[in-house]
């Protein structure tokens, strides 16, 4: 029996009265495998507790064994406890290379989720297109077996077989890589240089949806001078430091925030000191400055933009509908996006990027279409789509009575539609990354013309080398050149406290740096 995909029927009786917070019960694993199976059950249901203890008043159990030494076999029943409805799957698979116990356990995981993922699709009638990846970088996967000289073929198989993904993800994965790797011939030998994020944490309102360290400027300026001081000198120190190491610079992004956000004289002071500061600024091949909020954009700050060269600029209508703005407090108007689009246009800048969000509060296939329509005639190089539905903690979910929100099926259909549209318009996909605990397990696909792909999107997608983030709430990611292991380490997300530490901040990193290259150096 198959039901059906609106969560809200799968709620058992108990559930029901306890307020539609359904309780999962999972029996029969070790602690080592709870995360990820949790992680598996949790793209099936929207409000639901998952619990590994025994004696609970559960609304469905599910119950695992596994069994075996080289041929691990797992086995998965789900039991609604209400209505005594079973399910129950199988799955058997050799484990390759034993001696190696972490090894071991990434297979074991996989087996495991097998047939997890078959008593819940039964039970739920969803299908998940990604089979049992939950990551939210799959094209790491695909780039890591293309490394190893895996054949396409052997690849795709595997990505099939082993993590049970559909033809079509299979098919996008494929053409994201293959696209970077057009764009990026030494994609695998940037391990070397850095890229470099520079966060300013200033919009001129929050955003309703917002997880960004932004925080509204107005009447702020003497934090925001402080805040500048404390970027100029980490701009210096670690200039200082890369050309010291000869330490090249693939990649430029200001982000935030919005880098925009802040005056056209103090936009000029900066990127004078990113010349300044920063070694071989000749080779670094592509920077980026998010304009995303259009009432931040004047004549004097794109003016500013080309004197420094900036080659790529985000102007982020999210929407085309002026209620839906307002709702989400972008405080600018649709036609303040279109004006300055062509300000943008004028001004010379011929690299734009569009952000587009599926699944604003109160829209659904409609009003998509129409974003699309519109977005179609300013023709933006670039067009990321976003899919915002269903996190689980935004205000929107939590005001879903208030706001219209779309549905899984035509969150669904919207991102079709984007599909159709960029490959009509002549837009390649070329990053992709996926969002964690998000019911309906969606992803958000950055599309571009040929050519005009943002290539700081592809090293923070596929980690193939360290970005440096300077600024308020910037992450660096430190990718070992040697290793290739990830660590990350953050600067402060609140201005006073970015304010007061900056010094010790710039310290760490430059400790970090010189522990991550102190190959190089040997090898002097
Ligand atoms: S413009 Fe972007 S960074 Fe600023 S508040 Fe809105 S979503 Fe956040």
């Amino acid at each position: 029996m198959t039901l059906s995909v609106d969560s809200a029927t799968l709620v058992t009786e108990s559930a029901k009265r306890r307020g539609y917070f359904m309780i999962i019960q999972v029996n029969g694993l070790e602690e080592g495998f709870h995360r990820s199976i949790e992680h598996i059950i949790r793209l099936f249901f929207e409000e639901i507790q998952v619990t590994f203890e025994m004696d609970v008043d559960a609304d469905i159990v599910i119950e695992f064994r596994l069994g075996g030494e080289k041929e691990l076999r797992a086995s998965a029943c789900l039991t609604n406890t209400s209505t005594g409805q079973a399910y129950e799957s199988a799955y058997m698979r050799v484990v390759s290379d034993r001696g190696d116990a972490k090894e071991w356990r990434k297979q074991a995981k996989q087996i495991i989720s097998h047939p997890l993922l078959d008593v819940l699709e039964r039970y739920t009638g969803i299908e998940q297109p990604w089979g049992i990846l939950t990551g939210i970088r799959p094209t790491k996967l695909l780039h890591r077996k293309i490394r190893q000289n895996v054949s396409q073929e052997q690849a795709h198989q595997e990505l099939r077989e082993d993590f049970l993904i559909h033809e079509s993800k299979i098919e996008l994965m494929q053409q994201i890589a293959d696209r970077q790797l057009a764009m990026v011939p030494d994609l695998y030998d940037l391990r070397h240089e850095v890229s470099l994020y520079i966060g300013i944490p200033f919009c001129p309102t929050k955003c309703a949806y917002c997880t960004f360290p932004a925080y509204a400027i107005g009447g702020k300026q003497g934090s925001v001078d402080s805040f500048l001081g404390g970027l100029h000198y980490e701009m210096r120190e670690i200039g200082r430091w890369l050309k010291e190491n000869h330490i090249g610079i693939t990649t430029i992004y200001f982000g935030g925030g919005t880098p925009t956000s802040i005056a056209a004289e103090e936009m000029d002071m900066l990127y004078e000191e990113m010349y300044a500061s920063f070694p071989n600024m000749d080779k670094v091949r592509e920077i980026t400055v998010e304009a995303g909020r259009p009432d931040t954009i004047t004549p004097e700050k794109l003016a500013v933009l080309t004197k420094w060269n900036i080659d790529r600029i985000s102007i982020n209508p999210q929407s085309y509908i002026d209620e839906t703005l307002k709702a989400i407090g972008r405080h600018h108007t649709v036609q303040e996006t279109i004006d300055k689009f062509h300000l943008a246009r004028e001004a010379g800048m011929n690299n734009i990027n569009m952000d587009l969000i599926i699944g604003l509060p109160g829209e659904g296939v409609s009003e998509f279409e129409y974003t699309l329509k519109e977005t179609e005639k300013l023709r933006p190089e670039s067009v990321t789509v976003h899919t915002l539905s269903f996190k689980r903690a935004s205000e929107m979910t939590r005001n879903k009575e208030k706001y219209r929100v779309a549905t899984r099926e035509e969150i669904g259909e919207m991102m079709k539609m984007a599909e159709d549209w960029t490959k009509t318009h002549d837009y390649v996909p070329y990053y992709l990354y996926r969002q964690k605990n998000i019911l309906g397990n969606l992803e958000n696909v950055g599309y571009a013309k040929p050519g005009q792909e943002s290539l700081y999107n592809i090293m923070i997608m596929e980690e193939v080398q360290s970005i440096v983030g300077l600024g308020c709430g910037a992450a660096s990611k430190w990718v070992d050149p040697v290793t290739g292991s990830i660590s990350r380490f953050a600067n402060p997300k609140e201005p006073k406290a970015y304010n007061d530490n900056y010094r010790h901040y710039t310290e760490a990193k430059i400790e970090a740096l010189n522990k991550l290259f102190s190959f190089t150096r040997l090898d002097n």
